[in-house]
């Protein structure tokens, strides 16, 4: 029996691609631990430059405390040399996520004596459901480093779930690369319907997705999510930028109208998003009109990525905006957001709502905003919302 650790670095995919290697080395028998260990895995990301260089150096920190590190994720996949030069028991697993698991736990060896699942320690479970990408976007590595957009069968998925609420999770967040691409063409399945049979599972407290592209935000979504109880009404639709001249740029399918027209249809959710500060194309008047953009959405909590070029994109030559721009532009539009996120938390001064404890101190509102409260981990509370911090909503027991 040989002792493990797992780490991911980036986004909810890499956390599912992560648990799923930990359930695999788990089911042959092998010990999950901190500190020093026989494996080591680290799940790679490569969203940035900056994502890239983390992962190699917790790839290098790994290879000092195990005696075997597996280098898998999105990093590895790239092509290059982002990982060379390690030392030599660091493997670099290029592979796509669905087959990395059995192929880690055959090199490792299997001994046999199957261990009971794994549990998440966090009270939440991401839970994929699709992945890889077949859009085109100029800026992505996504589609090179994960393929095509492929769904998991609904029964898989649901299957899955039900595990999770039964391991005690009570809330599940459906995840993917490009969710709204699910399909399982046997069962006839689309996403909404999957929202739908996901939501009825017993004991399933609060279910989310993890983020849709805005020309997959339908009427038909939109409607499965507001007349199923369990679903929280908060949606994370990737902005990317608020000039028409951009999104072209950066081949995002989209415009300015069609967004805010789309993202109406969520009128009263918590809406959230990424953008992307400093894209070759973006002059001031264009960051200007991002920073509109975000408010005439009512777009609350905003993920900021200084651009980045990444290999193998369309604009991987590209990078003419000054990092100094990057930074300051990036700060102007954070602290917009903080301005809006503290606007939402105040419109529940002396409301109510019922938290999920998921950290020591803090939690998440039925709509994802971040509370404040004590209460014991794993919990979901009611509380009422007494005054508004940088933090969040501070509340108490209701
Ligand atoms: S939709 Fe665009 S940004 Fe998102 S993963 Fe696909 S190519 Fe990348």
């Amino acid at each position: 029996m040989a002792s493990f650790s797992v780490a991911f670095l980036g986004c909810k995919v890499s956390q599912t691609d992560a648990q799923a290697l930990r359930e695999r080395l788990a089911a042959d028998g092998h010990t999950e631990r901190g500190g020093e260990t026989d494996i080591a895995v680290v799940n790679t990301c490569c969203v940035t430059h900056e994502a890239v260089r983390k992962s190699r150096q917790a790839a290098r920190r790994a290879a000092r405390h195990a005696g075997r590190v597996y280098v898998t994720g999105c990093g590895a996949n790239l092509t290059g040399d982002a990982f060379a030069g390690l030392p030599a028991n660091v493997v670099v697993v290029r592979r796509p996520s669905e087959p990395t698991p059995d192929w880690v736990a055959g090199d490792v060896g299997a001994i046999g004596c199957v261990q009971a699942d794994v549990r998440l320690e966090r009270v939440r479970a991401f839970v994929k459901v699709q992945d890889g990408c077949s859009f085109g976007c100029a800026f992505c590595v996504i589609p090179q480093v994960r393929g095509a957009s492929r769904s998991r069968p609904a029964g898989a998925v649901l299957g899955e779930i039900r595990r999770r609420v039964a391991q005690g999770h009570r809330e599940v967040v459906l995840t993917g690369i490009n969710l709204g691409c699910y399909r399982d063409r046997e069962a006839r399945l689309s996403l909404p319907a999957l929202v739908r049979a996901a939501g009825e599972t017993p004991g399933l407290a609060r279910l989310r997705l993890s983020s849709i592209e805005v020309n997959h935000l339908s009427d038909e979504l939109v409607a499965a999510m507001r007349e199923t109880p369990t679903v929280s009404p908060h949606l994370h639709v990737p902005l990317q930028s608020g000039d028409d001249a951009v999104l072209a740029a950066m081949r995002r399918r989209y415009s300015v109208a069609t967004y805010l027209r789309r993202a109406a249809k969520a009128e009263g959710f918590n809406l959230t998003t990424d953008v992307i500060v400093g894209f070759p194309e973006e002059d001031e008047a264009a960051f200007a009109n991002t920073l509109r953009v975000v408010e005439d959405a009512g777009i609350t909590k905003v993920h900021v990525f200084p651009y980045s070029p990444r290999p193998e994109t369309r604009t991987a030559g590209a990078d003419p905006v000054p990092a100094a721009v990057k930074k300051e532009r990036s700060a102007r539009l954070r602290a917009a957001s903080a301005e809006a996120c503290r606007r939402r938390w105040e419109e529940k001064l002396g409301g109510e709502d019922v938290v999920l404890v998921d950290r020591p101190g803090r939690g998440y509102g039925d709509d994802y905003s971040p509370w404040l409260v004590e209460a014991p981990v794993g919990e979901l509370i009611p509380v009422r919302a007494r005054t508004v911090g940088e933090e969040g909503i501070v509340g108490v027991a209701a």
